[in-house]
């Protein structure tokens, strides 16, 4: 399960909800507003209607002579009449519903027959005059009254309906807060099970591989994206192990290989020194074997430097325009001069092959293959080296017919400080040339192959693109190892 997709499936769930009781909450009290506008004027009918009673009854007694009740001096009649007037207009603004204002209609009418009658049998004596208005009053009073039960009845459904929807509200509002505590509750207990345990156990764990307990892993659990932290931590510590074990080897292979030389050194020393008289051919000897050793001294040095500047990103090219020819030359002229066993022929192009480079490191490049064909080669076996154009890049290439390298070597073959099997017992070596020649000619832009069988010899192409075609050089510390280098 991927952390991403429950925290965004979370955050959707909550949003969604969020966005449900939002949409119910404006439905509740839109609906709520509503009920009490419509019960506000059902309460208004009644109290309208009753009103409109009293202004009835209260016009009947001031026209009853006969109840002897004496007349409200304040109130005259058409105080009273226009009092009633309005009150069926506020009435008639009030009625809303069809069936009210039929209700309205009907009991104005019965209203109008009253006032009418009641004109009329203004001259009549009194007892006479009552007699025919009294079942007129009825009739309107029984409109009224049909007008307030209406309303009533009206208030009451309207008041129902408000109780539904309470009861809707309520039981939405407890699935609501039920589903937000049960999501809230399981996401924290997904989270402190699936991520926060993983998560301590891999902090755990770095910091025991911090304190120095190198076999320390992280436990790969939890979601996707700790795993992926757990292994990535995991193949760091590996990678971390295996550089550390691999120093360790180098280390140990530098002071061996250190001790030959110097030992050497030390003898050739002791006997100089000695005070004994020396014949000159064995002073001879001894001068070039320090020679040979100084200078096998000077070329691990040189390469543990090249390869400690190239890692810390330190290393420059100063560019020139230069014939490759010139440069495979020099380097062969200079291992014919020292007295190589081994016969080194070179085969040059008749034009000139143009490379835009850095003379000392391109020549460093040959330098590191011519030596080590000579190293991994029979004594008197021939060694070629091969300058020639193809297409837009010049190949140097040097070719031995010596110990040859397996498939499997052929892999970690530019892996600094491996050395492989057979070599390793050959001859001395830190086994960093190869990999700080080929940062090299990454940096020029160019690439180093290698064909080899064991037992055979191997052949090292390096292509570097011609002067004109040359690209902008890389920093070394920048080049990304290329599984092409390696052609078997
Ligand atoms: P070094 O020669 O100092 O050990 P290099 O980086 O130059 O380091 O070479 C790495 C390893 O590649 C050597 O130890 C050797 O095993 C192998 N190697 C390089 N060139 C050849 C060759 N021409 N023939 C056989 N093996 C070679």
């Amino acid at each position: 399960m991927s952390l991403n997709r429950v925290m965004t499936a979370a955050v959707a769930m909550l949003a969604a909800l969020s966005v449900a009781g939002a949409a119910s909450l404006i439905l509740l009290t839109t609906f709520l507003h509503r009920t009490t506008e419509s019960m506000g004027s059902s309460v208004e009918g009644v109290r309208l209607a009753e009103a409109l009673q009293v202004d009835l009854l209260s016009l009947f007694r001031l026209s009853d002579s006969l109840l002897r009740i004496p007349a409200d001096s304040s109130r005259s009649f058409e105080a009273i009449e226009s009092n009633l007037r309005l009150h069926l207009d506020e009435a008639r603004h009030n009625a809303w519903s069809p069936e009210e204002q039929a209700l309205l209609a009907e009991a104005e009418r019965t209203i109008s027959g009253y006032l009418l009658a009641r004109e009329s049998v203004a001259q009549l004596p009194p007892e006479q005059a009552a007699r025919q208005l009294g079942p007129r009053l009825e009739v309107a009073l029984a409109a009224l009254d049909r007008l307030v039960a209406f309303n009533v009845n009206e208030a009451r459904t309207i008041q129902l309906q408000a109780d539904r929807w309470d009861q809707l509200a309520n039981i939405g509002g407890i699935c609501v807060a039920a589903l937000l505590v049960l999501g809230g509750g399981a996401l924290l207990w997904w989270l402190r099970h699936s991520v926060f345990r993983p998560l301590l156990d891999m902090s755990r764990a770095m910091r025991r591989f911090g304190a120095g307990r190198k076999r320390t892993r992280a436990p790969e659990a939890g979601p996707l994206e700790l795993r992926d932290m757990a292994r990535t931590f995991n193949e760091m510590a590996n990678s971390l192990a295996r550089q550390q074990e691999e120093q360790l080897t180098f280390l140990a292979g530098v002071a061996h290989d250190l001790r030959n030389p110097l030992s050497a050194l030390k003898m050739s020393a002791a006997l100089v020194t000695s005070g004994r008289p020396i014949p000159e051919e064995r002073m001879q000897k001894t001068m070039a074997l320090v020679r040979r050793q100084v200078a096998r001294l000077d070329r691990m040095v040189g390469d543990l430097l090249d390869a400690t500047s190239i890692e810390a990103g330190r290393f420059e090219l100063s560019l020139e325009e230069r014939d490759a020819r010139e440069l495979a030359t020099s380097v062969v002229e200079l291992y014919q001069a020292g007295g190589s066993s081994h016969d080194l022929r070179l085969q040059v192009p008749e034009e000139p092959v143009l490379l835009s480079c850095d003379a000392m490191r391109v020549e460093q490049v040959l330098h590191n293959l011519v030596s080590n064909a000579l190293k991994y080669s029979q004594g008197s076996s021939r060694v070629d080296v091969i300058v020639a154009r193809e297409g837009e890049e010049a190949v140097l290439s040097v070719v031995d017919r010596g110990i040859g390298i397996s498939n499997e070597e052929l892999r970690t073959l530019f892996t600094p400080f491996r050395r492989t099997g057979p070599a390793r017992d050959k001859a001395p070596g830190v086994g960093l040339g190869l990999s700080v020649a080929r940062r090299i000619v990454e940096a020029h832009g160019g690439r180093i192959e290698v064909e080899s069988r064991p037992g055979v010899g191997s052949t090292f192409r390096v292509r570097l693109p011609r002067a004109h075609a040359a690209v902008q050089p890389a920093r070394p510390g920048d080049a990304t190892p290329s599984p092409a280098d390696t052609v078997h």
